[in-house]
């Protein structure tokens, strides 16, 4: 057959529309939407045809049913929302690509009430007259870090380049070689300077830096030294960086503004769960130091925000500047942000209420019974011969820039299939609704059961089922 018939076989848009397979749609869609739809179906089909060779034509099927169907499927898709919840069971629990820290159930109530309705955000009821956004959380910030004052704005990126472009334009700032990092592949420590307009002074070298190359380095153009966590990386073995107590010393001696990016920052000491030693933002903020920005959404729990807490003269100077207006949050964010602190202020352990502490700190028994409860309802709907399955030792990590080198015994199940490979169940898993975020390690599918929510055990499961069991 020539490409010409097949192009005469393809079905004119009308008598789609007209067909009573069109009517069985249009309710469930906005008919504009499935009509285009159809169009790019029927494009395609025709692109396809003049496309192919002659041998790979009769390949193509063509049909009235065939492009409704490729439309409607279309159309379901666009009306899907793209961003929508994932299992994760990679074991990271502070996993950027995911949405870093999944937010509290206890405050879901108050954020719809905030965001859907009417709110105090700049209004200040008792006077009846305008407010402040940002003093919904200024005082909880303050009571929970010992700091004067607090300011929230939209990420800790922006928190950075905000306060050196508030405190430091056009005058110098000391920072160690060692800690002039880049944080999730755009964010550079020396460009967001240079944005900011000061001038980055190098002192040290990548792996040792003393008290005395920040002192040095002093001018009478130096307004500030700053210190920045080194979150994704560590330098180990022969190395030296200077305690923060110590910087903030040196720069009360020269009149210096102290500056920290903590990157993850966090209220809880987690040495007593078996992590590494991290200062926390109060022990920061006790060391005198004039500022300190971290992140809302990475160990604190929160919703995405850059939070700055410090001496009052410097956070009224940093608040007003005209950047601040550029990086305001929003109501979400603030509602989101006022209710994770609460539930920090009733309770600093926040163990229970906060999923990110939550799954930090899991105890072994208690991933053990989940792991063997995970893999009883796997068994259920795959069998011994479709795929090996048991529980296997692991370890997983924190993620977001927080204890990079510290590795949390976990336990997680371990699939390998008998007769797909572990790819394909991988690349299926995203597939599912919702999709399944695994990992794959020496060809077997490893499910971390740290970061997995009560009810994904069995969304895990089903999707298992329908990719790996039965017919
Ligand atoms: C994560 C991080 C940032 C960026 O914070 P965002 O909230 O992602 O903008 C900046 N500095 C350090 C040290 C970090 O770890």
């Amino acid at each position: 057959m020539e490409k010409k018939e097949f192009l005469r076989k393809i079905p004119a848009i009308d008598k789609i529309i007209n067909s009573s397979e069109f009517d069985r749609y249009k309710d469930k869609y906005p008919k504009d939407l499935l009509i285009e739809c159809i169009r790019d179906e029927v494009d395609n089909l025709r692109k396809q045809i003049l496309n192919s060779s002659e041998d790979k034509l009769c390949k193509i099927e063509i049909s009235r049913e065939i492009v409704l169907r490729g439309a409607v499927e279309k159309a379901r898709r666009l009306l899907e929302p793209s961003l929508r919840r994932v299992v994760n069971a990679t074991g990271t629990v502070v996993h950027t690509n995911l949405g870093r820290a999944p937010l509290s159930s206890k405050i879901k109530e108050h954020l719809w009430e905030v965001a859907g309705r009417y709110s105090t955000l700049e209004y200040n009821v008792e006077r009846g007259t305008r407010g402040s956004r940002y003093s919904h959380v200024e005082s909880m910030l303050c009571r929970l870090t010992g700091a004067e004052a607090a300011f929230v704005v939209n990420n800790n990126a922006g928190a950075v380049l905000l306060v050196l472009s508030a405190l430091a334009k056009n005058k110098e700032v000391i920072v160690s070689r060692g800690e002039l990092v880049e944080i999730g592949g755009s964010f550079r420590i020396p460009e967001i300077i240079a944005q900011s307009g000061a001038k980055l002074i190098e002192v040290g070298t990548t792996n040792k830096t003393y008290l005395e190359d920040y002192r040095k380095a002093i001018t009478e153009n130096t307004v500030a030294l700053l210190k920045v966590h080194t979150s994704n990386y560590r330098i180990c073995g022969f190395s030296h960086q200077v305690k923060g107590a110590e910087l903030v010393r040196l720069a009360q001696q020269y009149d210096l503004i102290s500056i920290e990016d903590l990157g993850s920052g966090t209220f809880i000491d987690f040495t007593a769960y078996g992590l590494s030693y991290e200062p926390t933002v109060t022990e920061t903020v006790e060391t005198g130091i004039d500022i300190v920005t971290f992140s809302g959404d990475k160990l604190l729990g929160g919703p995405q925000g850059g939070i700055i807490v410090g001496k009052r003269e410097y956070v009224e100077r940093i608040k007003h500047h005209p950047l601040t207006r550029a990086l305001r949050v929003d109501k979400m964010t603030l509602a989101a942000l006022e209710m994770t602190l609460k539930l920090y202020l009733e309770d600093i352990q926040c163990v229970e209420h906060l999923p990110v502490i939550n799954m930090i700190t899991m105890p072994v028994e208690k991933l053990t019974a989940r792991a063997n409860r995970l893999l009883a309802l796997i068994k259920k709907e795959v069998s011994e011969t479709d795929a090996k399955m048991m529980v296997v030792d692991d370890f997983s990590m924190v993620g977001g820039g927080a204890f990079p080198t510290d590795k949390l015994p976990t336990k997680t199940v371990a699939i390998k299939p008998e007769r797909v490979s572990s790819e394909e169940v991988e690349k299926r898993l995203r597939q599912n609704d919702p999709p399944v975020i695994a990992r794959i390690k020496d060809d077997v599918i490893v499910f971390d059961v740290r970061t997995l929510f009560d009810d994904d055990l069995k969304t895990i499961a089903d999707s298992l089922g329908k990719i790996l069991g039965g017919d």
